[in-house]
């Protein structure tokens, strides 16, 4: 009998790579081992596992260099449209298997290192993840980034090198610890420090109006940190195009403290570097949730002075750019910028700022339609406490020129509203940029809508709360304003990278089908909705078991992964079934526990009964300031505490949390799901790209009717999703009737049998008031109603353990989700984005490769 393959030789053998050329493989060696000699300086008798990622890592960097150099000329040659996507994070996860996929290069590094007696899996285990982000929004600027990179635009990412990503989560005694994340620790081979680029950013000062710039002229205050430019590449898919990831970190100026007069405490003003060089050092850890501290403010506008400063200089210096007075007339024809939420909103004001006093020949209102014209804004929260505002008083500190401009702006925009609705307070307050009740603020969002030319949610349910509801007076006033731009996610690392098993499988549709007249070529990769020709082997029996193989694999892999790092045990035959995300109240992971603890009473009452064996993995970070989402964390691990064992249940079911969510191991944790958890309260969740993740790699969905679920159940068909509970009017007619949380308690006696076992300390019998917050906002002030759907999801859930019972059923259910994914690749979201918002196109002029000259021909298009 043959051995079983090992992780290794498997992935020698995926057919879609095409054997590696041993030329391109010895090449490949010899690069490897002279990064190991020359920069590493290690021989191969003292070189640890992470020399040997490190050498890999500079040896496929070397393979991006030339395609850099040479998008980049291509760029300044051609000078098409530039795209600027502005975020305060870029959840970007690891990079050295993405670059390899994506450079075409996996499969010789694979052959390499194999002939290395090196296991490249091990080597990729060891790259931190640039944890640059929070969660959702974070990850879909770099999901953008792929897709852009891969449709050939003439994009830019920019936001700040964070020194601290988002903290690492230990779970000590079942509650979340935070531990920092010192991610470059050991160096970031993936960037590239241009110190050459480095620019000055201006806090506080004052607002004085002088002559020359007469009325706008202000004074800059002496107080300037220095924006350090670091770049990271990003490849397109098999392109040859690779684009830019500018991230900016701070640096104090050598006469930091030094300079105006020379008060003699030379060491005291170098320690003292440290309060300029705070503002990149950490990621704020909030996932919808505004915190209004300075020193948040402080990265904000850092990102924006020293991105618009590299906007306009690049906007100057292009090739076909006048000498002599720039005319700024074509600046929204040439630059489109865009905010991911109102994170980076001050560049409104900001570049209102460039072009007055610094550009100083534009008028105020030339200069307000030149920005308008040039900015747009995604929406990606209703939730109230999400929304920024920043209170003036801060502003007038920090910023007060800003504030001035903010005010103009606004008077402007008040006029117009005051002429179209003649004596209407009311209207006035709801659209200020200012709001006046309380402390008085800055409505970020407000500025954002008034300064864009367009406004987007991210899911059609989502765009049409903002339009009716949230913003409804802005889009009664300007309705073409408002448009839906669904989210999506990059097919290469969620399908390509993380589920090679699945990759294999898809591609052998292809070799069996030689005779048939439906092909599915490797295009699916650049075109997702290629995959809907996998609806014609739904009823092919090979191939149904090759997905449940592939799923199995995937679920023994994970199981041995949970063993190896954290000694648990698992049943790979159970339901996986899998809640990871942010935990957040409106998320309803309470709703997820509730379910688990009926499970358990199900089976202690009747242990002999038959119940579909589950392992309920449950995994997020909570904010570290959150209350509410850490005690929640705690009734998870307490709940598995009593439930994992107890004899009488066995293996029927397992409570797991899982800790340290984060890119990396959504990538592990995904393809080996079953049961992909979507249960936010309807009309919370803006999109959700978790969900598309879980739907791309073969798990079947239970949700609810809220974000991009919708959806996915419109492009697969609502009978194959596990949709259950209140739909978003059912919500507001509850809110307007009065959700009684006490109604359903009485009136549901499984949900009474749960709620009180937690109340009564069941599952913390030496603390037994533990969980009274948790309760207590249950009953007394739960804005997410989650009694309100426990009987639904109950129900549904029992749907589920069926259906599972009938793996072919169950397998067709799942190549039908497969099939209808199309929609959900970011590459269709940002094709909309591009036409419909930036006015650029996809390029289908294909870059040549760096061993071809770059020609004349290449740059017209
Ligand atoms: C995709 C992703 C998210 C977003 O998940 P949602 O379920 O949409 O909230 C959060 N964190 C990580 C690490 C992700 O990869």
């Amino acid at each position: 009998m043959a051995t079983p393959l090992t992780d290794q030789e498997k992935r020698r053998q995926i057919s879609l790579r095409g054997i590696p050329d041993l030329e391109n493989v010895h090449e490949l060696i010899k690069g490897f081992n002279r990064h190991l000699h020359f920069t590493l300086v290690k021989d191969r008798n003292i070189a640890t596992p992470r020399d040997y990622y490190f050498a890999l890592a500079h040896t496929v960097r070397d393979h991006l260099v030339g395609r850099w150099i040479r998008t980049q000329q291509f760029y300044y040659e051609a000078d098409p449209k530039r795209v600027y996507y502005l975020s305060l994070e870029f959840y970007m996860g690891r990079t050295l298997q993405n670059t390899m996929v994506n450079l075409g290069v996996q499969n010789t590094c694979d052959e390499a290192m194999y002939q290395l007696g090196l296991d490249i899996e091990e080597l990729e285990e060891i790259e931190e993840d640039a944890g640059l982000g929070n969660g959702g929004l974070g990850r879909l600027a770099a999901c953008f980034l792929d897709s852009m990179a891969t449709l050939g635009l003439a994009a830019y990412g920019y936001g700040i090198r964070y020194e601290y990503g988002i903290f690492n989560q230990k779970i000590r005694n079942g509650w979340q610890v935070e531990e920092a994340d010192d991610w470059l620790r050991h160096g970031n081979p993936w960037e590239k420090a241009r110190p050459e680029y480095m620019l000055p950013v201006h806090f506080y000062g004052r607002v004085e109006e002088t002559k020359r710039r007469a009325p706008n002229g202000s004074t800059r205050s002496n107080n300037v940190v220095l924006a350090m430019p670091y770049d990271t590449p990003i490849p397109g898919y098999q392109n040859n195009t690779v684009n830019t990831m500018r991230l900016w970190s701070a640096r104090a100026p050598n006469d930091f403290n030094l300079r105006d007069f020379n008060i003699g405490d030379y060491i005291q003003a170098v320690l003292d570097r440290n309060l300029a060089e705070n503002i990149s050092r950490v990621l704020y850890p909030n996932d919808n949730f505004f915190e209004g501290k300075e020193l948040r403010l402080k990265q904000e506008y850092f990102v924006v002075a020293a991105t618009l400063q590299d906007i306009i200089r690049r906007f100057k210096t292009t090739k076909k750019g006048t000498p002599g007075r720039t005319s700024f007339d074509s600046f929204p024809d040439k630059v489109a910028i865009q905010l991911n939420d109102t994170h980076p909103a001050m560049a409104i004001p900001e570049l209102m700022r460039i072009f007055v006093d610094i550009e100083n020949s534009i008028g105020t209102w030339s200069a307000w339609d030149l920005t308008r014209r040039t900015f747009a804004y995604t929406n990606h929260t209703v939730l109230p406490e999400a929304l920024e505002r920043w209170p003036v008083k801060l502003l007038e500190v920090l910023l007060p020129r800003h504030l001035q401009i903010i005010y103009q702006i606004n008077q402007k925009h008040l006029d117009k509203i005051a002429s179209l609705f003649p004596d209407d307070m009311d209207k006035l307050r709801q659209m200020s940029l200012i709001e006046e009740d309380g402390e008085k603020r800055v409505n970020m969002a407000h500025l954002c809508i008034v300064g864009s030319h367009a406004v987007n949610g991210v899911a059609e349910i989502h765009s049409n709360i903002i339009k009716t509801q949230v913003f409804r007076n802005f889009s009664d006033l300007e309705p073409e304003k408002f448009q839906n731009k669904t989210n999506g996610i990059t097919p290469r690392r969620w399908l390509l990278v993380c589920n090679t098993g699945l990759v294999d499988i898809i591609a052998e549709v292809r070799k069996a089908l030689i005779t048939e007249p439906a092909v599915i070529g490797e295009d699916f990769i650049t075109d997702l909705s290629e995959l809907k020709k996998l609806n014609d082997f739904v009823n092919d029996k090979h191939f149904l078991q090759s997905i449940m193989k592939v799923k199995q694999e995937n679920k023994l892999k994970f199981a041995q992964y949970l063993e190896r790092e954290y000694r648990v045990k698992i049943n790979p035959s159970s339901i996986f079934d899998v809640h990871v995300k942010r935990i957040h109240e409106y998320k309803r992971q309470l709703l997820n526990c509730l379910h688990i603890i009926y499970l358990y009473n199900k089976i202690r009452m009747n242990p002999a009964a038959p119940f579909t064996p589950r392992t309920v993995i449950i995994g997020g970070k909570a904010a570290p300031g959150y209350h509410m989402a850490k005690m929640i964390i705690k009734l998870i691990t307490s709940v598995a505490d009593v439930v994992n064992n107890d004899p009488i249940v066995g293996d029927k079911l397992k409570v797991i949390f899982l800790e340290n969510y984060r890119v990396s191991l959504a990538e592990k944790v995904i393809p080996a799901t079953d049961l992909s958890e979507q249960i936010s309260t309807a009309g919370t969740e803006a999109s959700g790209t978790g969900n598309m993740k879980f739907m791309l790699n073969g798990a079947l969905t239970i949700g609810t009717m809220d974000g991009a679920n919708v959806e996915m159940a419109e492009e697969a068909g609502e009978e194959n999703m596990f949709i259950f509970g209140m739909r978003v009017e059912d919500v507001q007619k509850l809110d307007e009737e009065g959700y009684d949380a006490m109604e359903y308690y009485e009136k549901l006696p499984k949900l009474k049998q749960v709620m009180d076992q937690i109340t009564s300390g069941f599952f913390n019998p030496k603390n037994p008031q533990q969980f009274d917050d948790v309760t207590n906002m249950l009953f007394k002030y739960d804005r997410f109603k989650v009694f309100a759907d426990f009987e639904a999801y109950i129900e549904c859930q029992e749907r589920v353990s069926k259906l599972f019972q009938d793996p072919v059923a169950w397998s067709k259910m799942v190549v039908r989700n497969i099939a209808a994914t199309g929609k959900f690749s970011s590459d269709r979201t940002i094709t909309e984005y591009a036409r419909d918002i930036w006015g650029v196109e996809p390029s289908n002029i294909k870059i040549p490769p760096p061993s071809e000259p770059l020609r004349v021909d290449h740059l017209t298009g």
